[in-house]
């Protein structure tokens, strides 16, 4: 059989070469950087280096940047600052890191592209009370951009903070309070995040004053420098199988199916769509069974294949059982499409074979 095709890169992307090697460097030593002898400091130097160019290719430099476990807790960090404030405000598509974390919060709904209300988060910022708005940049399901620059405007002119959730597309974030990032969806590893964020944050527990006290905690150099190698490779590349992407949305939607966020701009790297037949699950069946890794939106800890709360959330209530999400990354070839896409094909025309079949059957 041939080798597996991973099309997931949205769920989480292999490590970088240049990750690696970063990585390597750093893991075989004693790096703490909080000690005082020279191994320590050659680990400070690392980590400080990773911050400052994770900074540089953010074009964020003058703002704090903490290390963390990862974007779950950079998410949980960034929400720790809502302390003290009126109203939380949540876009209806946010990640479960997000999402799930206040009972209370407002929740800003999104149209059919999944573009956000903004009407009605004017409205919202307008009724005097001091706000926290969370929005992410790029919909991990969809991959649906926000206007997150405009977006920024609005809760500056009413001196409101607004959180970013950059994990799914972390370039060019402007006017944004706090920004959440991942390295292991840009070819980093996993367990290793960051919190960018122009003010002095209050941390989630106390304990050593690793990160100026905003996060205790050994730092992870080997991850830090490798999550460093894995954004600046993803800075500097370049994508070439776009056209190849888009020529395969047009098959899926000859054949029926609905490409979600079509009509909006996207993070080239996510493909999601619904048709009106074939659930997630037996999708997956199949083209797990054909050898191509792609899910059913966003990956589920459990395992298991839920309906999609994003794909409810822009009014596909009967269909959110029915999502596919092909996500491409560093490691795709242009044919690579194409091989999704006959598989696919070749289950989807025997599934309606079936469906026929079982439809006389029965009349
Ligand atoms: N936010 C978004 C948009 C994501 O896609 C993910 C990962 O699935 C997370 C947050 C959580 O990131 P991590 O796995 O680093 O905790």
């Amino acid at each position: 059989m041939a080798e597996a095709l991973y099309l997931d890169h949205a769920a989480t992307s292999p490590l970088r070469p240049d990750a690696r090697q970063a990585w390597l460097s750093a893991c075989d030593q004693a790096l703490n950087a909080s000690s005082v002898h020279s191994l320590g400091r050659n680990g400070k130097a690392k980590l400080e280096e990773a911050r400052t160019q994770i900074l540089a290719d953010l074009d964020q430099l003058g703002a704090n940047l903490i290390f963390t476990s990862g974007a779950t807790e950079a998410n949980a960090l960034a929400l720790k600052q809502a302390e003290g404030f009126d109203q939380i405000i949540f876009g209806a598509t946010e990640h479960d890191s997000v999402f799930l974390a206040h009972p209370n919060a407002v929740i800003l709904p999104v149209d059919s592209n999944g573009s956000h209300e903004l009407e009605a988060l004017k409205s919202l910022l307008s009724n005097g009370l001091k706000s926290f708005i969370a929005i992410m940049s790029a919909n991990n399901e969809t991959g649906a951009l926000s206007d997150i620059s405009h977006i920024g405007e609005l809760c500056r002119a009413h001196k409101a903070w607004l959180h970013v959730d950059a994990v799914q597309s972390p370039f060019g974030i402007v006017n944004a309070d706090s920004i959440a990032l991942s390295a292991h969806k840009l070819g980093g590893s996993q367990g290793v995040g960051a919190l960018v964020s122009r003010h002095t944050l209050k941390p989630l527990w106390r304990g050593g004053g690793q990160e100026k006290g905003a996060r205790a905690g050994t730092e992870n150099i080997a991850g830090i420098v490798a999550f460093s190698a894995a954004l600046h490779a993803a800075k500097l590349s370049s994508i070439d199988w776009l056209d190849a992407k888009l020529e395969i949305e047009s098959r899926l939607e000859s054949d029926g199916c609905t490409i979600l966020s079509k009509a909006i701009p996207r993070a080239p790297h996510i493909l999601a769509f619904v048709n009106p037949h074939w659930s997630s699950q037996l999708q997956l069946m199949h083209m797990d069974l054909g050898g191509v890794c792609v899910s059913s939106g966003s990956a589920c800890s459990s395992g298991k294949v839920k309906d999609s709360r994003v794909a409810k959330a822009m009014g596909f209530e009967a269909l959110a059982g029915n999502i596919l999400r092909v996500s491409g990354g560093w490691t795709t070839r242009p044919e690579d499409w194409q091989r999704f896409y006959d598989l696919w094909k070749l289950g989807f025309e025997a599934f309606l074979a079936r469906k026929s079949v079982s439809a006389q059957v029965t009349a």
